[in-house]
């Protein structure tokens, strides 16, 4: 493996920005320098950032059944493009529940991701509720769980999960919305067939009361929670309230919950349809105050990409179009634009919610800091660059809720696993991402 070296720039380490060199040698961070230092390749990294790598620990990439919207490869080249050098695969609708399905998805990722890469196994729920032990002895510890459909688990299995995920020190991951609210609302507006009828039907009340009740469980059985892609003001308040009462609880949200509301879907239509819905300005606000004050620990994509065709049904009928939008390749981006260019959240917030904090609850080791000792997964990132996004030619189904949007940050070279991954903004061929194993904290 080559040596490579990191000159010139501004190099976030140990919760500053200093100018130094950084060596990378064997895949690992050897050296954070002011001395001139030399290796086999040399990145220019003068007037650039040079930040950790971008986590994502939630994106729905290789379904054995959906390979024509996603897979390990060309997910994986996206989120290089974007600054990304970690994703943890959440199953999409093929369960990831036992050791034939577990070790099916890991080879498929072994095979052909480009960036280090780890599994959530789930959806857990009452075929399968009693098997977090048996799952953590295959070394997965972290399980994705719906309060509500299309893969809800029942209340009093929830409980066991936890009590089960405390004996074991793993994690539940929890899809919050509240099943009845959503099933009065879908039966409510069921004739409806504009574009905001499958928003209204998710309001934020059916994501507070859920994740009030996954906190009130935790509390109980002293079971660790994660919430995934929370949207609203109303959520965030339900898990500071959770908080205060001494919960073991994390969340995360996503960028499309900062940036778009409803006024967004009713331009974008089933472009923008995904779940949980998009809500309103209030809810973005909250979001990223959140994010700043540390509430909410980190931001994922839930990247989940249909197709043209799959999105396009909705026009004449919301509620049939694939509810999720691609995003491993606009994560870092957007929140640079939107977040720290405006002022929303500081440089600083920025690298925890989309590096540290996700590695630290996950238990990613070696990684989401650049420390000597750890893995070079790094970004070097001219702050004034600007490029217009084109998902045309970035993902698989051609097409991202971000078209034609002016973005700032993304990466000039990318560096994942000690290799160069994209140099002068163009994709570099590389080794195949390592599977890794997680442990909570
Ligand atoms: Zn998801």
């Amino acid at each position: 493996m080559n040596s490579i070296a990191i000159k010139g720039g501004k190099v976030y380490a140990d919760g500053f920005l200093i100018e130094a060199n950084v060596l990378v040698e064997d895949g690992k961070i050897k050296t954070i320098t002011k001395e001139d230092i030399k290796a086999d390749i040399t990145l220019n990294a003068e007037g650039r950032l040079v930040l950790p790598g971008a986590i994502d620990v939630h994106a729905h990439i290789n379904d054995p059944m959906y390979l024509y919207r996603e897979d390990f490869e060309s997910a994986s080249k996206a989120a290089i493009m974007g600054g990304m050098t970690t994703f943890i695969e959440m199953p999409l609708v093929k369960d990831i529940d036992d050791e034939s399905s577990f070790r099916e998805r890991k080879e498929m990722g072994e095979k052909a991701s480009y960036i280090d890469f780890g599994i959530h196994a789930g959806f857990m729920r009452e075929k399968n509720y009693k098997k977090i032990e048996e799952l953590s002895n295959l070394g997965l510890t972290t399980f994705k769980v719906f309060t509500c459909r299309p893969f809800r688990a029942l209340d009093e299995h929830i409980i066991r999960m936890l009590e089960a995920s405390r004996k074991t020190g793993s994690m539940l991951l929890f899809h919050a919305e509240d099943e009845a609210i959503l099933d009065y609302f879908f039966e409510k507006y069921a004739e409806r067939k504009d574009q905001l009828c499958v928003h209204d039907a998710r309001p934020p009340e059916a994501e507070a009361l859920a994740v009030d009740k996954v906190a009130t469980y935790a509390k109980l059985t002293g079971g660790k929670a994660h919430i995934v892609h929370l949207s609203s003001r109303l959520g965030v308040e339900a898990i500071l309230r959770a908080k205060k009462s001494g919960v073991d609880i994390t969340s995360e949200t996503c960028p499309h919950y900062l940036i778009f509301t409803k006024k967004d879907a009713e331009r974008l239509g089933p472009y923008l349809k995904m779940a949980p819905s998009l809500k309103g300005e209030k809810d973005n606000l909250a979001l990223w105050e959140a994010l700043e004050k540390g509430y909410v620990e980190m931001v994922t994509t839930d990247h989940a990409p249909g197709t043209k065709e799959e999105k396009n049904i909705g026009y004449s009928d919301p509620w049939k179009a694939w509810g999720g939008i691609p995003g491993v390749a606009t994560m870092f981006p957007i929140l640079f634009t939107f977040g720290y260019l405006k002022g929303f959240i500081s440089l600083s917030s920025l690298v925890k919610v989309v590096s540290t904090n996700p590695a630290k609850r996950f238990g990613i080791k070696g990684k989401g800091v650049i420390a000597v000792g750890y893995d070079a997964d790094i970004i070097v990132v001219d702050p004034q660059k600007e490029i217009k996004f084109d998902g045309s030619n970035v993902y698989k189904v051609g097409w991202s809720p971000y078209d034609g949007m002016n973005l700032k940050g993304f990466p000039e070279h990318v560096v994942a696993g000690g290799e160069i991954a994209l140099q002068d903004y163009q994709f570099v061929k590389k080794n195949r991402g390592r599977f890794i194993y997680q442990k909570p904290a």
